[in-house]
């Protein structure tokens, strides 16, 4: 293992399932004044969504099903992402099943925060933790 460290400004990922985007956009609309103190990313449509409800700068990837999902994967890798907000569809199938669990595994491997519902992700962004540098472990192979 190493650490490398996630700045005092996050890089937030956004992306919400379609039947979970009013709940992201609800809470985006919320936490505005704290969302606004970072650097937001999002998948296609949900990027779109928070930036036009919101009035917040998103950089938007690919749609989810289209390859957004593993652009975010990507830069999570890369070290680029801070904390993964992802209101997945507890309900209902996704076409694209296989990326969803690539993007929640790599983020349980680079040991980023994931919030999955609005409840986790209220508990991240009130964390003092959110507005600090902050060391995580990470794994090192070779
Ligand atoms: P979207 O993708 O933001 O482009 O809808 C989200 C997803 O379904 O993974």
């Amino acid at each position: 293992m190493t650490t490398i460290e996630s700045p005092a400004i996050k890089r937030i990922a956004l992306v919400a399932h379609d039947n979970m985007k009013d709940e992201l956009l609800a809470w985006a609309a919320d936490h505005r004044t704290e969302l606004a103190q970072h650097v937001l990313v999002g998948t296609g449509t949900t990027g779109r969504l928070v930036a036009e409800h919101t009035g917040l700068a998103v950089e938007r990837l690919r749609s989810g099903p289209l390859g957004g999902d593993q652009q975010l994967g990507g830069r999570i890798a890369d070290g680029l992402v801070d904390i993964l907000i992802f209101f997945w569809d507890p309900l209902e199938p996704q076409p694209h099943d296989p990326d969803i669990k690539a993007l929640l595994r790599i983020a349980a491997v680079w040991n980023i925060p994931v919030a999955c519902n609005r409840a986790s992700a209220d508990f991240i962004l009130s964390s003092p933790l959110i507005s600090a540098p902050y060391r995580r472990d990470v794994p090192q192979y070779l």
